[in-house]
């Protein structure tokens, strides 16, 4: 009996691939969506951290979606794959068949290594999503309460350890309090930035309060976090950006994956042992072209996978240059795309125009019902 085509997660890619849904009816092939009921965009993340943005900004109601496109929809989770019966284990104990699966499930957060927390430490990972509007209460609710702000610790190296911290200066400045909050990371001078723009970055924190704190978060325990050095550091809640992962699903495949979990696929974006497997997004690498994890890839991948689920052969390469612009909390953004960068309001606006409009395009569907 034919099963039809499953997509698991409601990923960028996925999201956008649903729009064929007509044309994976006109051709008898069966499709169902299984996701969670809210899909949380990543661009507008930290506007609703710092409170510059609201919920609407970033929450997509998936359900609404997969009615309006009338999509079979399932919303929960996948939580295991016999690739051998072709089948998926479902979070709420049910299974279900599949002709072809392309998994869209996005990525979490990779711990330090060692890392070790005591109760009752607080810790955030940044992924899911949902825990940055969690802190963002959490921390209203704190600020309400003492009038000051705990003693905030953000973890991670990379551009997205530097976004976090600064729209947490951002929230604080909102809420009338003066900062408590260090960024610890492996190297202050910030090489994944142009030096001239590293410079201005560093200068934009250090202005607004933000000590940059030269490490590597090792673990946490009551009222402090600790270093690799051994050095520990006043700390109430620990927001982890540590780099991403895919998540444990895509190991348990069978497959081969890369070093941070991903399924590794062709162009085609096939797996390359089973051809009834298909990946996008943060969750998959396309075999010999290695990229860091952001939407704009799964985005981009939408067209090919929708073509090639219905029996297509095209082909996707992900671009050398993309456009990655951070919010820093401060009414300004710092854009970049290959070498050039460009830091001020002006990179805000554009970022808050391009989020808008991808979010606006995934609800025009919607607006069917
Ligand atoms: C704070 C922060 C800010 C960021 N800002 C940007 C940015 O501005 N621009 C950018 O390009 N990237 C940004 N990123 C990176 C970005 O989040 C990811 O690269 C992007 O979300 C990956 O998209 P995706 O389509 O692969 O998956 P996701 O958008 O993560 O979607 C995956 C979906 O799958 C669902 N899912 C997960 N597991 C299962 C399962 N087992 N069964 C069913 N469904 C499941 C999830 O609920 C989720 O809805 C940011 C990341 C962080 C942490």
């Amino acid at each position: 009996m034919k099963t039809g085509v499953v997509l698991v997660g409601a990923g960028h890619a996925h999201l956008l691939a649903l729009r064929q849904a007509d044309a994976f009816r006109r051709a008898g092939v069966g499709l169902t969506l299984i996701a969670p009921p809210v899909f949380r965009y990543s661009g507008a993340a930290t506007g609703v951290l710092s409170g510059a943005l609201g919920l609407e900004a970033m929450e997509v109601d998936v359900a609404r979606l997969a009615r309006a496109l009338k999509v079979a929809y399932r919303p929960v989770e996948v939580t295991a794959v016999d690739r051998s019966a072709r089948r998926l284990s479902l979070s709420n104990g049910s299974s279900l068949g599949y002709d072809a699966v392309s998994f869209n499930i996005g990525s979490g957060i990779r711990l330090p290594a060692g890392f070790e927390v005591g109760p009752p430490q607080r810790v955030w990972p940044v992924k899911p999503l949902a825990n940055l509007i969690a802190l963002h209460q959490h921390l209203r609710e704190e600020i309400a309460r003492t009038g000051r702000c705990p003693p905030l610790v953000v973890a991670g190296g990379g551009a997205t350890g530097l976004e976090v911290a600064a729209v947490l200066a951002g929230l604080i400045a909102r809420l009338g309090a003066a900062p408590d909050l260090t960024l610890v990371l492996p190297d202050p001078g910030l090489p994944w930035a142009p030096p001239k723009a590293a410079a201005r970055l560093r200068d934009n924190l250090t202005r607004r309060g933000v000590r940059l704190v030269e490490g590597r978060v090792a673990g946490a325990g009551a009222g402090h976090c600790r270093l690799q050095s051994g050095e520990a550091l006043a700390c109430h809640d620990l927001v982890l950006a540590t780099g991403l992962q895919a998540p444990g699903l895509m190991a348990s495949l069978g497959l081969p994956t890369d070093a941070r979990g991903r399924l590794v696929v062709g162009a085609d974006l096939r797996a390359a042992d089973d051809p009834a497997v298909f990946a996008a997004g943060d969750c998959a690498v396309i075999d010999g072209e290695a990229r860091p994890f952001a939407g704009v890839f799964g985005v981009r991948a939408a067209p090919v996978l929708a073509a090639n689920l219905l029996g297509g052969t095209k082909t996707y390469r992900p671009q050398r240059r993309w456009l990655a612009i951070l919010d820093l909390g401060d009414g300004q953004g710092f854009a970049r795309r290959g070498g050039f960068w460009s830091l001020g309001k002006a990179a805000l606006a554009w970022k808050r125009a391009l989020d808008r409009r991808f979010i606006n395009s995934i609800r025009a569907f919607s607006a069917r019902l």
